[in-house]
């Protein structure tokens, strides 16, 4: 009888073939048995628990520059809040500097050339060493300049097959150098993402509402209606369709973007679509709250309406909507939405950073509200939250199932755990025993004294154990770079 470094026994596990009561076998830092009666020198007991592969958040913004600010969660406080949420891998994104536009001289044109290779070594060399947990990463793509289209076939080389494009903000892509880098991602074997929304329809509605005197946080969503992405994702759709590009929709938050996702994959095209858990489970009457709170809630696009919450459950519940990131981005309330405050005067909805955090509590606010709730089946839940981003991102088998070969990323997921969710320090509340602190380095979070049942018991990267019972006890560094394949 053969003994494995680590056997997980009597767990419900979650496999791409359904539920399966079975034990799981780890040899140093791969799944090496799924089986009956496994013996290991040590033994995990996971009775009337789910046990399940390391969810994949694969839409994360860590201590990414924001004009003044930077994102509050850093590569060591971020995916300490991820693993503590069962978390064990993360995509982030390289933000390189845009190409200088016009002719460059041969020397400039020399160094430019390998700008988005150094921006991605920088990047890499900026979470290695502190990522507690694995990381992956995407490039931005800021313009479609020769010698950036140029470089795309060696960052793809370089484990980083998937490009992030905007149709709005400053870094925006107009339609004629989005479709090029599309063709140009195309030919080099990766996939085009996509923040899909009408940049100029909503410059104008926002110079409207400011004209007007419109400056609240609640005017946020009026001056980004559904419609405006809606058409932005008809059109990234059309564009990537032409170039033959596979499209990645990110942050969808409208059912009709969704639907139009689902559209074009039934006409067999190559295309994905990602939600948040903000949108299945926010609506925009988060931006009516007393005061300035409203702004602890901007972020784009815009949170919608329960008509919208639950046409993406239901696309989600028949993965005609592929996954589930959380686009955490967060910053601080007091010091950060708030910047620009003067004599008691808050800055237009405009200059709010746009973000918020989630990283932490997407698997379980997923589990509650999805499967507990009967929007989600178990399965649907583990593929939404771990094996379809996988898959779409160039990390399967390795990463996202409970397969033999797979690296022993795992967790025990104990459905029957109470918690409620709090961004606070203190946890001396009276009657509070469920009080569960989130590790998220933000002064709030959206899903303040949500209740959940389920939460994570344990989790395990790659064969060692990082959290257990909401508690990080991992170690900085542990996490490695991901060089993905094209998926
Ligand atoms: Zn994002």
């Amino acid at each position: 009888m053969s003994y494995y470094d680590t056997v997980i026994r009597n767990g419900t596990l979650i496999t791409p073939e359904g539920p399966v009561n079975a034990d799981l076998g780890i040899v140093g830092e791969k799944i090496a048995a799924i089986g009956q009666g496994l013996q290991g020198r040590e033994v995990i007991d996971a009775t009337g628990k789910l046990v399940i592969p390391g969810a994949i958040d694969p839409h994360v913004h860590l201590e990414m520059p924001a004009g003044p600010v930077r994102s509050s969660d850093d590569w060591v406080t971020g995916t300490i809040a991820a693993a503590c949420g069962g978390t064990t891998t993360v995509i982030d994104f390289v933000e390189p500097e845009p190409a200088p536009a016009g002719p460059v001289e041969t020397l400039v044109e020399t160094l430019h050339a390998t700008s988005l290779r150094r921006a991605l070594a920088a990047r890499r060399a900026e979470a290695e060493g502190r990522a507690v947990i694995d990381f992956g990463l995407h490039m931005t793509l800021l313009d479609a300049q020769p010698e950036t289209l140029a470089e795309i076939p060696a960052v793809v080389a370089a484990g980083c097959p998937s490009f992030k494009t905007y149709m709005t903000y400053s870094m925006k892509l107009t339609d004629d150098a989005l479709i090029a880098a599309m063709d140009a991602v195309g030919r080099a074997g990766g996939m085009v993402m996509v923040h899909a929304e009408n940049d100029a329809g909503i410059a104008y509605l926002r110079r409207k509402l400011i004209e007007a005197g419109h400056v609240e946080p609640r005017y946020h969503p009026i001056s980004r209606p559904a419609s405006m992405e809606v058409e932005a994702i008809e059109r990234a759709l059309a564009l990537a369709e032409a170039a033959e590009c596979p499209v990645y929709i990110v942050h969808i938050s409208t059912g009709r973007g969704a639907a139009a996702v689902a559209a074009a994959r039934g006409r067999g095209q190559v295309a994905f679509g990602e939600t948040c858990p903000q949108y299945l489970l926010l609506t925009d009457a988060e931006f009516d709250r007393p005061g300035f709170e409203g702004a602890k809630f901007v972020c784009s696009p815009p949170l919608r309406k329960p008509e919208d919450n639950a046409a993406l459950w239901r696309l989600l519940a028949s993965a005609d909507l592929q996954t589930v990131g959380t686009d955490h981005c967060p910053f601080f309330y007091r010091g950060e939405k708030d910047l620009g405050q003067r004599d008691g005067a808050y800055p237009p909805f405009t200059r709010i950073p746009g973000g918020m955090p989630g990283i932490e509590a997407r698997l379980a606010l997923l589990y509650t509200f999805g499967v507990r709730a009967g929007r989600l089946t178990v399965e649907r839940w583990v593929d939404a939250c771990a094996t379809a981003p996988a898959r779409i991102f160039g990390l399967y088998p390795r990463k996202g199932a409970l397969v033999p070969g797979a690296d022993a990323d795992v967790v025990i997921f104990d459905p029957d755990r109470e918690v409620v969710l709090t961004h606070a320090r203190a946890t001396s509340r009276p009657g509070a025993s469920h009080i569960y602190r989130l590790h998220e380095n933000c002064d709030y979070t959206p899903y303040e004294g949500f209740g959940l049942t389920g939460w994570p018991a344990l989790t395990m990267l790659r064969g060692r154990i990082i959290a257990r019972d909401g508690k990080f006890v991992g170690q900085a560094g542990g996490g490695r770079f991901l060089e993905r394949g094209d998926g």
